[in-house]
């Protein structure tokens, strides 16, 4: 999983340099798909994945998360990118996304950016063996609402590894110690989604696409992290501590699930609204 994680930080980081106006979001489904491709063993995730037709998810301003690459699709100057990713090697999976400004972005889409990002470390700090789903949620919620932004709550992050989308749900909003307890192991995608104004989607008609209910921009960055006993740790590379991520080895997916069964106010917490995940 750590050398698919890799190989996906790898492939955010060309994306991320790639941006710029002019370019179309097929242009960037070919560079990740090449790119993917080019390591033995490794595809890109996404593709065929519940008949998702392309190789990455490429959002643009209002779009939150699945939008689909298009030849016809061109990024303007002052667009923000939101680029998501997954790879698939040795049967494991991992995800992660990014939000890029084209050229030079407005001072609220850069604290878009600033903000999300924030949020998700915030998220990924609070990933640890002592705590619950519900502090991570509760450590993006306070990143993103202290700034006047709002969570996108019908998409909610995942559990990961030999599947794409496994238990537990990981929403980005929520109190401190409830939810299902963090055991090291666990391997999570941690994904703020972030809106500058209200936080009600919907998606177009292309039946994957969701977008702002309100037509404001938003932003999404994700991570796949696995909880250990000395901490989080990065599994799509992340700074100084994408050296650590490589140590993180998951558990069988049976070892994996939190058997025990949530409290009646967790349940409702972890599926109101949110039995959505994103990719
Ligand atoms: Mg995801
Ligand atoms: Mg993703």
């Amino acid at each position: 999983m750590a050398r698919g994680g890799e190989i996906l930080a790898a492939t955010v980081r060309l994306l991320e340099k790639s941006v710029r106006p002019g370019m179309t979001t097929m242009d960037l489904d070919k560079i990740a798909d090449d790119f993917i491709r080019s390591h033995p063993g490794a595809t890109p995730a996404f593709k065929g994945l519940y008949n998702f037709p392309a190789s990455i998810c490429t959002s643009i301003n209002q779009e939150i998360v699945h939008g689909i690459p298009s030849k016809k699709r061109v990024i303007e100057e002052g667009d923000i990118v939101s680029i998501d990713i997954g790879v698939k090697l040795d049967g494991y999976y991992t995800d992660s996304a990014t939000t890029v400004p084209a050229g030079k972005v407005d001072p609220e889409s850069k604290k878009l950016l600033d903000v999300t990002k924030k949020a998700l470390a915030a998220g990924i700090e609070a990933a640890t063996a002592e705590n619950h789903i519900g502090d991570i949620g509760a450590a993006v919620q306070g990143v993103v609402e202290a700034a006047g932004f709002s969570v996108v709550r019908d998409l909610v992050g995942h559990g990961i590894g030999v599947g794409f989308h496994e238990d537990p749900q990981v929403p980005n909003f929520g109190k401190p110690k409830r939810g299902v307890r963090l055991q090291p192991g666990l391997t999570i995608a941690i994904e703020p989604m972030v809106n500058v104004g209200k936080p009600g989607t919907r998606t177009l008609p292309d039946r994957w696409t969701v977008v702002s209910v309100d037509g404001t921009r938003s932003a999404h960055f994700e991570h796949t992290i696995a909880i250990t006993d000395n901490g989080p740790r990065l599994g799509s590379g992340w700074s100084d501590r994408s050296r650590r991520a490589t140590e993180c080895q998951p558990r069988p997916r049976n070892e994996r699930r939190d058997r025990r069964r949530p409290a009646p106010e967790d349940a409702a917490l972890l599926n109101r609204r949110a039995s959505r995940r994103s990719l």
